[in-house]
């Protein structure tokens, strides 16, 4: 497990997961993260790694929160249907790239949460 030393000295932090409230778009919601906190201190900070990963969260939870496809739906729906990137960027009229974002985290317009049913047949 990835260990750091916390500035006060006496030893290491520690990861633990932290349920954290956020506000996103208006939306109110628990995300997970993760931090280090150091046992001696109480000292708490995250990690650049960490951001990426709390993106990804709050992108999901909002998505699921207000009834959007998530990116982990969105992903799973495609391979279900034996789609690659390419093929379904395509019948939806995007690039592959902003399709793979939105599967990583990304949140989708509303117009395109629906373009994205349709072609799941999930309307
Ligand atoms: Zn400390």
């Amino acid at each position: 497990m990835d260990k750091r030393r916390c500035p006060c000295g006496k030893g290491m932090m520690e990861q633990k997961r932290r349920a954290k409230g956020v506000n996103f778009r208006g939306v109110e919601m628990d995300v997970a993260c993760r931090a280090y906190v150091c046992p001696h201190c109480g000292l708490e900070s995250g990690c650049v790694a960490d951001v990426h990963e709390a993106q990804r969260s709050i992108a999901e939870a909002y998505r699921a929160k207000i009834g959007m496809l998530t990116g982990a739906e969105i992903r799973t729906f495609r391979e279900e249907r034996h789609l690659s990137l390419d093929a379904l960027a395509e019948q939806l009229g995007v690039p592959a790239e902003v399709l793979q974002g939105w599967e990583e985290g990304t949140v989708q317009a509303p117009e395109m949460d629906l373009r994205l049913r349709k072609a799941f047949g999930r309307e």
